[in-house]
């Protein structure tokens, strides 16, 4: 007998920044899925009812809490991002026969890509450069700076972003690496594993510390006033994971203090940063707008990422990027 068809309904606005041709590719990613592609949120929330699976951006899967109820049809949420903490309502954290997956994976290289970029323009002063180079100044800014090569770096959370930068660290820069996850475990490019419970005794080891972690109510604010006056004197701070890791007030002070030399800051607290946020005016950090991930091959990983979860679906098989509900990523 043929088995029951399935609706998948994806929700995410036009020209979304994940679009593109790729997308096309879902309606062949198993035979028993129909697919539709709803840009209009009333569209969306009035088929929803009849989807087994959404695929969807934050507005979309708010619409979904209509659906939630144990006999509705509804059986499994993928999110179009890495990071569940503004994704997700309480209603859909609640439901827990909807399995709920996010991107695990694909972003992973990007992220490591740019805190390798913001580790290596702070340490080379290369805010500075650009600047002389404006003005046609041929000036040495200083040799002060810790090459990567040979130094100490803590990444904090080792999962995919994490990993990755743990691998360029020690395969492509010779690093010491220092690794944090919530249980300490061995891993091939980490020197040293950590626990949760053992920041403080290693952010002073580090010259560079790069936040690779879920924002959770366990994380939120990880990188406070006791973590800046534990890291050692002169070290670097990178985040690419998410603003509300980090305390920025305490941030400002040990940067104004120079107790640290500097931040590099894809994310921050308020996104986008708003024009009179005294983040601009720090002393050596430099700010990129939330862009450590972005590049088409994205989309064409993340499109691939989700063909294969309809599959494991349509299959009764393991979905990918499975969200554990008590941890919160
Ligand atoms: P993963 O889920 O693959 O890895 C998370 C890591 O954090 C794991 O190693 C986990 O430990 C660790 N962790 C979680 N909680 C704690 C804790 N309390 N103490 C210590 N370690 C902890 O995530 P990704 O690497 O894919 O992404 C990390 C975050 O980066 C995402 O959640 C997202 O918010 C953000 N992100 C930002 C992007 C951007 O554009 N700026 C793009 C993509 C992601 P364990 O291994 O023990 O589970």
């Amino acid at each position: 007998m043929a088995e029951n068809k399935l609706l998948l309904l994806v929700g995410v606005p036009e020209n979304y920044r994940l679009g593109g041709p790729a997308f096309a590719r879902l309606h062949s990613a198993h035979p028993r899925f129909e697919v539709r592609i709803v840009h209009d949120l009333a569209a969306f929330t009035q088929q929803v009812g009849e989807a087994d699976a959404v695929i969807g951006s934050r507005p979309y899967l708010k619409a979904c809490s209509a659906v939630l109820q144990p006999g509705s049809r509804l059986r499994w949420v993928q999110t179009t991002t890495a990071g569940v903490d503004q994704a997700l309502t309480p209603e859909l954290l609640a439901a827990e026969h909807v399995a709920i997956t996010c991107i695990k994976g694909p972003p992973g290289p990007l992220m490591a890509e740019h805190a390798v970029l913001l580790m290596l323009a702070l340490a080379r002063h290369f805010p500075a450069y650009l600047k002389n180079q404006q003005q046609h100044i041929w000036r040495r800014e200083g040799q002060e700076w810790p090459p990567l090569h040979g130094h100490t770096v803590a990444i904090l959370g080792l999962g995919s972003s994490g990993g990755n930068l743990a691998r360029v660290c020690k395969a492509g820069f010779g690093m010491r690496v220092l690794g944090l996850s919530r249980t300490a475990r061995a891993h091939p490019h980490v020197d040293q594993p950590f626990d949760q419970s053992e920041l403080l005794s290693m952010l002073p080891q580090a010259d560079f510390v790069v936040l690779c972690l879920p924002n959770t109510p366990q994380t939120k604010g990880i990188i406070d006033a006791a973590a800046l006056a534990a890291m050692k004197p002169g070290a670097y701070l990178v985040n690419v994971a998410r603003g509300a890791l980090i305390d920025e007030a305490a941030l400002g002070a040990a940067l104004r203090a120079g107790k640290i030399a500097g931040a590099g800051l894809d994310v921050t607290s308020e996104d986008p940063i708003p024009k009179e946020s005294a983040l601009w005016d720090l002393p050596n950090t430099i700010i990129t707008p939330h862009v450590a991930v972005e590049s088409v091959k994205l989309s064409e990983a993340v499109v691939d990422f989700w063909c294969d979860n309809v599959r494991h679906f349509a299959q009764g098989g393991a979905l990918l990027g499975l969200v554990d509900r008590q941890a919160g990523y």
